[in-house]
């Protein structure tokens, strides 16, 4: 089983990570834990030019990079450990391209979208389940700033692009429902932690 984390920055979504992970682990199952950009070494040093490395590539090139380092971490990562039966978690994955290069960056740009799309196919693999954590970006700034340490350079963009990262994200639940839950975090984390138990648990029943 394949399940990723969707949502904004400060959405919670590393901390439902691990809540899912010590749920399922209690219960017995080899659970792995990973993110992206990231994962592997070589995907995580990806993450570091992409998010921190200063260079402003072209749209098409930032996605090929973010791509990039994705299939590093499905081929050595992920799909090795669902092979050997494991549930495997994840914090981002390509909504996360659909959402910030496709709508937050490209504005929904068609040809954008088809790359992003023509990219997600060749992967051969997709979550069986994405949770898309809602909080408001009022509420996620305060969370932002209360963990204060280094912004990457998506962090400081301005409030318009955050809107439309949040149509991403709406268009992907309305793309694959059956898929893509969203799940409202402006609660305590073990509010949401239980919601998101009782959804994996029925999709492992
Ligand atoms: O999930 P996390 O906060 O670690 O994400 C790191 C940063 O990478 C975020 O600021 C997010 O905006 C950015 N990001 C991105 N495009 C992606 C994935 C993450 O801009 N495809």
């Amino acid at each position: 089983l394949f399940i990723t984390f969707e949502g904004g920055e400060g959405a919670g979504k590393s901390t439902q990570v691990r809540h899912l992970a010590a749920h399922l682990g209690a219960t017995g199952h080899d659970v792995v834990c990973t993110r992206e950009p990231g994962g592997t070494p070589g995907a995580e040093a990806l993450r570091d030019f992409l998010l921190f490395g200063g260079h402003d590539l072209s749209l098409r090139a930032e996605i090929l990079g973010h791509f990039a380092a994705r299939f590093d971490h499905v081929d050595r990562l992920v799909r090795p450990a669902l092979r050997r039966g494991a549930i495997v978690l994840c914090d981002r994955f390509v909504d996360s391209t659909l959402a910030y290069q496709g709508y937050g960056q490209g504005h929904a740009d068609p040809d954008i979208l088809d790359l992003i799309a023509a990219l997600t196919a060749r992967l051969g693999l997709m979550p069986d389940l994405t949770l898309v954590l809602a909080v408001p970006r009022a509420r996620a700034l305060e969370r932002l700033r209360a963990r204060g340490g280094a912004a990457d350079r998506y962090e400081s963009a301005d409030e318009s692009f955050h809107g439309r990262v949040a149509d991403g994200f709406a268009a992907a639940i309305r793309a694959q429902p059956g898929r893509c839950l969203p799940v409202p975090a402006d609660r305590p984390a073990a509010d949401v932690a239980r919601d998101v138990a009782s959804l994996v648990d029925a999709r492992l029943a």
